[in-house]
């Protein structure tokens, strides 16, 4: 279908060309260029952190920041049961186990409050996950991490230009996270990076990105992670985004109140929350949840939409839900109501930062048509 809307299309229209086109003439396009260590403090002071370490994607920063704090087997990490793999995979992989959190129905975010009963002497960390567009609980967290002497991850995947009263995401806890996926509010293609305040931490991670290379003898590993280095177009890219992300936050809140005060009237349909006391809602994308009248799941309504011409993807899937982690034998009595609901009722509608007014109220008529139909 050719007038089919994607679910996302990001905006590329800015300095990204010149950028890239310096690379070339250059020659500088390896992990070595210039534009890294310039993105990477451009970044890093955006949200008042010392150190960036930029990275292959945000999977690859997620792992780098857990193997930096030296979680390993016997830790437990508590984290939200809703999320996206990448955050229970960093753990898992070094041995440690996730313990799970419920999500809060209307926030889609972990329950800050229901942490402190998960603590035991194991706990290690807690891992922050800030999701679709609103802030974690973060002060909360930050006591609790006080309380019981425990590392703070803060994945902010999805938070570039994210406040929490007033604070940006990212600049919370020993070390945070960022993607630059095509769907975050800033994309470099793949990419991420690690932010931290910790000379210690930021020389680990500079360590870990690039195969545990030792600083005075290249070739001999007293450790072992991976190649999760980041190349200078991709800093290109990265640098040109940067410049536009307070446009491109103003543009997606903008979207965010488009679709409310049009869909606010569709029965069967849960908005996303526009503000609460610590953050007005940024809209990584704009996500639905079916109200409990409606019989159908997030699937159903995907196969209907995309018959619509409209391109729209289900929630997460829950972490204790996942069969790979059922196999291993975790997670196996567990439940979590509100996770499991929004992993079945909930999806997102196109909202990438290219998504025109008129593809909106396309989007706008296809939604309401496939509910009126259920
Ligand atoms: C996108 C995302 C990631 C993973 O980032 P990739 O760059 O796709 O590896 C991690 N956590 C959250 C919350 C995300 O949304």
């Amino acid at each position: 279908m050719s007038d089919f809307i994607p679910v996302n299309e990001p905006l590329l229209n800015g300095n990204e060309k010149k950028y890239l086109c310096e690379c070339i003439d250059t020659g500088w396009i390896s992990s070595e260029g210039p534009f890294v260590k310039e993105f990477e403090k451009k970044m890093s002071a955006s949200v008042n952190r010392e150190y960036g370490i930029a990275v292959s994607n945000g999977t690859a920063a997620l792992e780098t920041a857990v193997q930096a704090l030296g979680i390993g087997e016997g830790d437990e990490v508590i984290m939200p049961a809703f999320t996206i793999i990448s955050c229970a995979m960093a753990v898992t992989k070094t041995g440690a186990v996730p313990v799970l959190i419920d999500s809060d129905v209307h926030t889609w975010n972990m329950k800050a409050d229901e942490i402190e009963a998960k603590i035991t002497d194991r706990t290690k960390a807690v891992m922050i996950v800030h999701l679709y567009g609103l802030p974690v609980e973060v002060n909360e967290i930050l006591a609790l991490a006080d309380k019981y002497h425990l590392k703070v991850i803060e994945d902010a995947a999805e938070m570039h230009g994210q406040t929490y009263y007033g604070k940006p995401c990212g600049s919370f806890g020993d070390i945070s996270i960022f993607s630059f996926y095509p769907n975050k509010h800033i994309t470099t293609g793949e990419g991420g990076m690690v932010v931290t305040d910790s000379k210690e931490l930021a020389e680990r991670c500079q360590m870990i990105r690039n195969l545990c290379f030792k600083k005075d003898a290249r070739y001999v590993h007293d450790e072992l992670s991976d190649n999760y280095r980041f190349t200078n177009l991709q800093a290109a890219v990265g640098l040109a985004q940067l410049e536009r992300l307070d446009e491109f936050i103003e543009r997606k809140r903008a979207m965010g109140k488009y679709y409310t005060e049009r869909l606010q009237e569709v029965k069967g349909l849960m908005l996303p929350v526009e503000k609460t006391e610590y953050a007005d809602n940024i809209y990584w994308v704009y996500g639905l949840v079916l109200t409990k009248e409606i019989q159908a799941d997030n699937r159903m309504v995907q196969k209907r939409l995309t018959e619509e011409g409209i391109g729209s993807r289900t929630f997460f899937w829950c972490m204790h839900e996942q069969p790979v982690y059922r196999r291993a034998g975790l997670f196996l009595d567990e439940t979590y109501v509100n996770a499991e609901y929004l992993a079945r009722k909930g999806f997102y509608i196109p909202s990438g930062l290219a998504l025109t007014e008129a593809q909106m109220d396309r989007v706008i008529l296809g939604v309401k048509h496939v509910m009126d139909q259920l």
